[in-house]
């Protein structure tokens, strides 16, 4: 429990270290850590008016008490050496309030230890993931999403239930993460975009952040003139290769025009840039999956960004993910997930007439009981909320969660 301290140093007395002037040796690792901190949970911001009421809040009252205190009459020392028998008191406190409802755990990979990917916010390392499975067990009662959504439905209690959902179908939840699920006899909810199961294909950002490290500025300038008189954008492009930026930008442009600029891009660029292994899983994996009970949902056909696609690629995108992988299993399934949680009362109508029964976002949240089925809240999770230093935390992982939970999001409506 010791461990598990130190980061929590850097949150509750955060604005207290952030203005110290003087620098002793003693000071400066926790400056450090406080900037570790702050990069590594981007996502965690506490915003007013909070949407529960003060009795709920009243947890939290007590966990930021200290970094309240009066710096003059108690030094750092006192307030650090007040909170270490503390620690194990804010991980449970933190867990009160995650738990006063339903927790959907969002993931996308599960890689082996210093694998890379295009996107390091995508990825959970198998060591952090067995870890964190582990935990939940023991703190949670874990259920596939579809029954969270059956109990939502028929008014029965969320407390304390928790789901692991995997977005897209990537070969490494079969490969990695089935093992680890099953040793601990967890279900699991999983996405996927059907037309890449199967396939070597792969997602065009990740072609892109392939293609754009092998590129000259020269040949692409070429490149991003013919593309923008061809679909006439006008908006401007990021200025130099950084993969962020154009992610951004093409996400912003549509679907067609987005697959077609990597599509130019590869024809510049020698094809074994990219590697031809496949990267999602197959039908066989999908049916194995199913057969030990794992859960399968749709997540369009191919990953369209859905805002921007008119209604009749919407319906038949949503529609077709949803036929496919009801053939391809030989069974039903209830549940879709938005792609990048992109969605807007459109694409909304499109799902509900395509027959699911429930949907899950991205905006984070617990699931109680007056959460809407039509957008499920879900906590992202990725390696940066579940470590610190080189391994899991329990502590980091519940305030996240608590946070995470009391915070007001809205949806990415378009
Ligand atoms: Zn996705």
């Amino acid at each position: 429990m010791a461990l598990d301290v130190p980061q929590m140093i850097p949150l509750i007395c955060r604005s207290k270290f952030l203005g110290l002037k003087h620098e002793s040796t003693n000071v400066r690792p926790l400056r450090q850590a406080t900037e570790a901190y702050c990069l590594r949970v981007p996502r965690i911001r506490i915003r007013f008016p909070l949407s529960e009421s003060a009795t709920e809040l009243l947890p939290w009252f007590i966990i930021f008490f200290p970094a309240f205190c009066d710096e003059d009459t108690m030094s750092w020392r006192r307030q650090l050496a007040r909170l270490i028998p503390q620690a194990s008191f804010v991980c449970s406190t933190a867990l009160v309030v995650a738990r006063r409802g339903a927790v959907v755990f969002m993931f996308h990979r599960v890689l082996e230890p210093g694998a890379v990917c295009y996107d390091a916010e995508m990825v959970t390392s198998t060591d952090l993931f067995g870890e964190f499975v582990q935990w939940l067990a023991r703190e949670f009662e874990i259920v596939p999403l579809g029954e969270i959504a059956v109990r939502l439905q028929n008014g029965r209690p969320l407390k304390r239930v928790c789901s692991l959902t995997f977005d897209d179908g990537w070969v490494d939840n079969y490969t990695n993460a089935f093992s680890i699920i099953r040793r601990f006899n967890a279900p699991a909810t999983i996405f996927l975009a059907s037309s890449f199961i199967g396939s070597t294909r792969r997602l065009w950002q990740d072609r892109l952040w392939y293609l754009l490290r092998l590129i000259s500025g020269t040949d692409l300038g070429d490149l991003v003139r013919n593309w923008r008189t061809q679909h006439q954008i006008e908006k401007a492009v990021p200025a130099d290769l950084s993969f962020a930026a154009w992610r951004t930008f093409l996400m912003g442009v549509g679907n067609e025009e987005a697959e077609d600029f990597v599509v130019k891009l590869q024809d510049v660029v020698p094809r074994a840039a990219i590697p031809n292994a496949p990267v999602f899983m197959n039908w066989d994996q999908v049916r194995e999956m199913h057969q030990a009970g794992i859960e399968f949902g749709a997540h369009t056909l191919n990953h369209v960004f859905l805002p921007n696609a008119d209604v009749n690629t919407a319906q038949s995108e949503i529609e077709g993910s949803r036929r496919e992988i009801e053939e391809r299993m030989n069974g039903r399934i209830a549940g879709f997930a938005y792609p990048w949680g992109a969605l807007n009362a459109k694409i909304r109508e499109c799902v509900k007439r395509a027959g699911f029964k429930y949907a899950a976002g991205v905006q984070p949240g617990i699931v109680r009981s007056k959460s809407d089925m039509f957008l499920l809240p879900r906590m992202f999770m990725s390696d940066s909320v579940l470590r610190y230093g080189s391994s899991f935390s329990k502590t980091n992982t519940a305030v996240y969660l608590a946070v995470k939970s009391i915070t007001r999001a809205g949806a990415n409506e378009y």
